[in-house]
């Protein structure tokens, strides 16, 4: 996950907390849920990207998105 998107992933988390606080949460579980989401969504994006290495192990063509077979992409490299 690039830097950028890091930060928009946190300021999401962020005005979903000041929403929770505006709900009248406690500050403390608006923190808590803030906190448990943002790890969530931490681990839910490494194993996604864990996965796609894992079925993909020669990677995806930065072309037409394709899986690389043999060190070639099956519709660019013809
Ligand atoms: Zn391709």
């Amino acid at each position: 996950m690039g830097a950028k998107r890091e930060w928009i992933l946190i300021a999401g988390i962020l005005f979903f907390m000041i929403g929770l606080l505006g709900a009248g949460l406690p500050l403390i579980y608006s923190v808590l849920i803030a906190v448990a989401i943002y790890i969530g969504i931490k681990a839910y994006v490494g194993r996604k990207n864990l996965k796609l290495r894992q079925a993909m192990p020669e990677g995806i063509c930065i072309h037409c998105g394709s899986k690389i077979v043999d060190a070639k992409c099956p519709n660019c490299d013809k």
